[in-house]
């Protein structure tokens, strides 16, 4: 069981839609076989004329489906795999020719079983039920009808006892795709349940947890890439140090919460102020990390001021008069530089601006103001 939903699982859309194309072909196929063999034998009331009339149509009906699936207007429907269309076409083909083949009705009508299989894992449980309802009921219209017009081709009571025990067999198999759609729903269910955990525990692996932030192993993964682009592509980014001052300061008068508080809201400053690839991570305790992509180095220097500012206007709802500034170490990425070398120059800025005073911002030297 858990190979063939593993398959499945690697069957893409298209392959599902070819899958039906083909099963549906050997169905028509298998009925085109079954009739014409009754021809042979005599079982098809009516000339061969009659017979290649009626499987033209059929042929075409079949060809139009296929046809629409194979140029790609089935994208267009609510449901691309055309299930109801195409089993519908395949039953009514059946009973078209259940009309002509007297002795042999059941043998054609038995199709109809296959033609239930192919909709079992795609069809809704309602659609189910009105196909085999509409089959049953027609099935009981054409034995009406050949008992009308040809009554001395029918033997009316062993067609209604074989046409019972059609239809009983029809309601076992309707019973049982009713538990396949059952199963198929709490399936469906689950999926959406472990994607949506799946997306959380990705989430989780890349963000930290109290600010949102990238941490700082994701942050270095997207560095690499940016890097490596950069290279490639001769354009160049910006690396931004952000330390909070004084923050043990800030833990040590208003207490820890306090403390989350100042880090939630500068998660909440720099990413007001982000645009486009730039991000934000959070390296650990109150030190952050910006990259500043394709911007210039006086972009860059505005940025950072800006940044520098927004901290120290930020206000926090827990300590309302509470003032938080941040020191900040700019530097420009040079082509061919390793990020460890870019980061250390950074680092270099930032330890500037820390003894420079702090709330103010360094660039590395390389950096061209
Ligand atoms: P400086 O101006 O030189 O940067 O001084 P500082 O006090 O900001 O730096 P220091 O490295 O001495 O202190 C950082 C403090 O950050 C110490 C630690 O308790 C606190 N800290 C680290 N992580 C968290 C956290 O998740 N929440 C809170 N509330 N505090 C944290
Ligand atoms: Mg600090
Ligand atoms: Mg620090």
């Amino acid at each position: 069981m858990q190979n063939e939903m593993a398959s499945d699982a690697s069957i893409t859309p298209s392959n599902r839609y070819y899958q039906l194309i083909v099963t549906a072909l050997l169905g028509a196929l298998a009925h085109t076989g079954v009739c014409w063999i009754a021809l042979q034998l005599d079982f098809f009331r009516g000339s061969s004329e009659v017979f290649n009339q009626v499987f033209s149509a059929i042929w075409v009906g079949h060809l139009i489906l296929v046809g629409t699936i194979l140029v790609g207007l089935n994208r267009r429907f609510r449901d691309p795999s055309m299930s109801v269309p195409i089993i519908l076409w395949s039953t009514l083909s059946l009973l078209l020719t259940a009309y002509y083949v007297d002795q042999v009705r059941l043998c054609v009508m038995v199709l109809f079983f296959a033609i239930l299989q192919t909709g079992v894992f795609r069809l809704r449980f309602m659609s189910f039920v009105a196909i085999s309802t509409l089959c049953v009921s027609l099935y009981a219209f054409i034995i009406w009808m050949v008992a009308e017009r040809h009554p001395e081709a029918i033997d009316v009571t062993a067609e209604v006892i074989q046409w019972a025990a059609f239809t009983m067999i029809t309601v076992g198999a309707v019973m049982v795709a009713g538990e396949i759609s059952s199963i198929r729903v709490q399936l469906a269910q689950r999926n959406t349940q472990l994607e949506t955990i799946v997306d959380r525990i990705q989430d989780m692996a890349i963000r930290d947890e109290l600010t949102g932030l990238y941490n700082r192993r994701h942050a270095m993964e997207r560095l690499f890439k940016i890097r490596e682009m950069a290279n490639r592509d001769a354009f160049t980014f910006h690396a931004l140090y952000v330390d909070l001052d004084h923050f043990k300061q800030v833990n040590d008068t208003h207490g820890h919460n306090v403390g989350d508080d100042v880090l939630r809201g500068f998660s909440e400053t720099v990413r007001s102020l982000l645009s486009g690839r730039d991000f934000a991570a959070r390296l650990g305790g109150e030190e952050f990390l910006v990259v500043l992509v394709k911007s210039s180095a006086s972009e860059s220097l505005a940025f950072a001021d800006k940044l520098r500012q927004a901290i120290a206007d930020c206000r926090y709802a827990s300590a309302p008069d509470l003032r938080v500034t941040a020191s900040l170490g700019l530097a420009a990425f040079h082509k061919g530089e390793s990020l460890d070398r870019l980061l250390a120059r950074a680092d270099e800025a930032l330890y500037r601006a820390k003894n420079g005073g702090r709330n103010r911002v360094c660039a590395a030297e390389e950096v061209q103001v």
